[in-house]
């Protein structure tokens, strides 16, 4: 990595008073003086005075031509978390609206960072809502993030993991949505440094490999095009620029990894890009770049006819000159071209901003999407994969309607899609589809090219409950279960109940129906249902999966149902001797039921931590250096501290443990056959492994190891 360049508030004016933009001069410096004064004494993990990071994340704003109160607001969106300061301060220094902004960044700080076990559908979408309030807050926090991935290499180990899985999974996907390519790259690239090193360094490697032959490569292309247009001058305003593009490293593993291309398989690792001044122009320019070199069959995309969602436009295609290089050509007008570097933040840079409340950009439809659908689901996964909005170009299809419209679908899409994604009341209605004039039925799947018209009925019939299992996207799902939510409260109480008889049934768990409420009780708080009745609906409308809930209520059954069969295992009682804290040896505690935490995964060895947990699931047993275990330290509540006990190994354990490990070893034949054969002799059974070959010959073995306690 790089090291971070500081930015000083002095090169940050300089940069201000260099500009075109109008900005209020006295109003920043007197946030920074501000900020500094109240951040004074404090100081980043890297050593330096805290004051560089507000700096730095209002410098990046700047870049993205942000106005004075964003950027007024970076400056101080420290300060009424970290120190005295407060809101109404803020307020009567800079405004309402600086005060504000502060205000909804130091929010968002109080939500929990997600790691891969626990996100939670709401806090994700506490994010969203911040959005949808005042989209600048998301700036702010988008480029508060920005500089603190910069820095992480400061922060420990585990912050680090953390910290990275969250940018990767909600903070880049959304700069990506908004259209912000410089921030989403940025924020890809860095999270993925840390959360897969060795793929990494592999694909950087790989790019240095090839360095000077791609350049000189690319550079030869451009002269040729140039040339080629200079023929053309009359055809243009301007005389169009020619330039030479750089992939991201994390959309090169995209590639090279996900979708198991060869290196020199990847038509864009060369690419050049076109900027004209009007749409007609980019055609021309088009026909010109075919006419020099061999356009590749199905690898023309316009972007400009059907943009994609967040907005970006341009023609992309792939051609092959006399070289036999293929190389990507990517061909837009200026405003398409600044719109793609700077997304919905052009608005502030070109335009005069948008309102956070104004809904003008059809770039935050998604979010509307995203929270209807927490709304009828609380599964994370799917609101990460509506952020995440993981489909690729390759996998979209393009259907017409009749007239003439483009509508985009991921690949296996349908009808029931298809009048969704048209209007929610074009999918309540519908009764059937032609396509191509010829009926079809709902689950057709849709192909590219294909013109297709939904029959409607006169009246809303409202959707049918097999079209959730045949729809494809997310939006016509959440826009199912909601009417379904809504219209048929009676018919989904009957329905969800008798789903969840049915799966008691499958479990063979037998309780008598008065039980029921005490039995569900959890699962009734944790979905927001007061009443029984509320909660089979949920299941009827399809906004609770159950099937997640079983291996749960299996334990609980045994646990209230089947003492006779099973003694329920002992629960230490451990009286703290006055201050001291008395020393479990696990051991002693054999016969009570623990388990290993998942957070930091213990190993005999390590110095360990026991926690009593709530609701009598027995002892879960951390290493003292565990995050968690830390911030119940940091706390110091007294209350919490009780629960924490020390706890020792013992040398004589029968309990085996699972763990994992990673081995990269030069690539060959017979490797695994070694590594197993060397586990089997050391007598350590393996769980699962898998393998993935990288392309510097090496290979990354992983293996869960059924790890013996027996140990010394
Ligand atoms: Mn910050």
């Amino acid at each position: 990595m790089a090291e971070e360049k500081i930015v000083t508030f002095e090169m940050m004016m300089q940069k201000i008073l260099n500009g075109e933009k109008q900005y209020d001069f006295t109003k920043i410096q007197t946030a920074y003086s501000f900020a500094e004064e109240a951040h004074k004494g404090q100081f980043r993990s890297s050593g330096q005075p805290y004051i560089i990071h507000p700096v730095a994340v209002a410098d990046i704003l700047l870049d993205l031509g942000m106005d004075t109160d964003t950027i007024c607001a970076a400056l101080l969106h420290d300060v009424v978390e970290d120190t005295p300061v407060t809101y109404e301060q803020v307020k009567k220094l800079f405004g309402r609206d600086v005060a504000d902004l502060v205000d909804g960044v130091t929010k968002l700080k109080k939500i929990p960072i997600f790691n891969r076990d626990q996100q939670k559908a709401k806090d994700i979408c506490k994010i969203l809502i911040a959005m949808k309030d005042d989209i600048r807050v998301i700036m702010i926090k988008l480029c508060d993030r920005l500089h603190n991935m910069r820095t992480l290499q400061y922060r420990p180990d585990e912050k680090q993991q953390a910290t990275a899985y969250e940018t990767m999974n909600i903070y880049a996907p959304i700069a990506g949505r908004l259209g912000i390519e410089r921030l989403h790259e940025e924020l890809e690239d860095l999270s993925f440094y840390y959360l897969d090193p060795y793929a990494y360094a592999d694909i950087v490697k790989l790019l240095s490999a090839d360095k000077k032959e791609r350049e000189a490569f690319i550079s030869a292309i451009k002269t040729r095009i140039r040339e080629r247009l200079a023929l053309h001058v009359s055809k243009f305003e301007k005389t169009p620029q020619v330039e030479g593009r750089a992939k991201s490293i994390y959309g090169m593993y995209k590639k090279l990894y996900v979708k198991h291309k060869d290196f020199s398989e990847i038509y864009d690792k060369y690419a050049v890009r076109v900027i004209v001044s009007t749409k007609d122009e980019c055609y021309t320019v088009l026909g010109i770049i075919h006419d020099m070199f061999r356009p590749i069959p199905n690898r023309f995309k316009d972007y400009i006819q059907s943009p994609k969602e967040n907005n970006y436009r341009s023609l992309h295609t792939s051609v092959i000159g006399e070289e036999g290089i293929p190389f990507e050509v990517q061909i837009r007008t200026r405003e398409m071209h600044r719109d793609a570097e700077y997304g919905i933040a052009a608005h502030w840079k070109y335009k005069e901003g948008v309102h956070g409340k104004d809904h003008l950009d059809s770039r935050l439809n998604w979010v509307r999407e995203a929270l209807e659908a927490q709304q009828t689901s609380d599964d994370v996964e799917e609101i990460v994969r509506i952020i995440k909005n993981e489909v690729s170009p390759e996998s979209v299809v393009v259907v017409l309607t009749p007239r003439g419209d483009t509508i985009s679908l991921p690949s296996g899409a349908t009808p029931i899609d298809f009048a969704y994604k048209i209007h929610t009341q074009v999918g309540h209605k519908a009764m059937g589809a032609k396509v191509n004039n010829r009926i079809v039925p709902l689950d057709y799947e849709l192909q590219t090219g294909q013109i297709c018209d939904i029959l409607l009925s006169k009246e809303e019939k409202g959707p049918n409950r097999a079209w959730l299992e045949i729809a494809k996207t997310t939006g016509a799902k959440s826009k199912i279960r909601l009417w379904f939510k809504k219209e048929r409260r009676e018919e989904n109480i009957e329905t969800g109940k008798a789903m969840l008889e049915k799966e008691f049934q499958r479990c063979r768990i037998h309780i008598p129906e008065k039980d029921y409420g005490k039995f569900l009780e959890d699962d009734l708080k944790r979905h927001n249902c007061n009443t029984l009745e509320d909660f089979y609906a949920s299941i009827g409308y399809g906004g609770v999966s159950i099937q997640r809930f079983v291996p749960r209520w299996k334990d609980l059954y045994h646990k209230l149902y089947c003492q006779d069969e099973e003694p329920k295992a002992k629960r230490p009682v451990v009286q703290p001797v006055s201050k001291q804290k008395s020393r479990i040896v696990l051991d002693e505690i054999k016969n009570c039921a623990y388990k290993f935490s998942q957070c930091c995964n213990p190993l005999p060895g390590d110095d360990i931590v026991g926690f009593v947990t709530r609701g009598g699931h027995g002892i879960s047993v951390h290493t003292v250096s565990c995050v968690n275990y830390r911030s119940v330290l940091k706390r110091n509540n007294p209350e919490e501290l009780e629960r924490w006990f020390d706890i020792q190994w013992t040398d004589h354990q029968e309990t085996a443990m699972q763990t994992s490990i990673e081995i990269i070893a030069l690539d060959r034949i017979g490797l695994m056959f070694d590594i197993t054969a060397i586990l089997t002799e050391a007598r350590i059974p393996i769980v699962h492994s898998s393998s993935r070959n990288l392309k510097n010959g090496n290979a990354i073995i992983d293996i869960c190891l059924m790890r013996s306690l027996i140990h010394n």
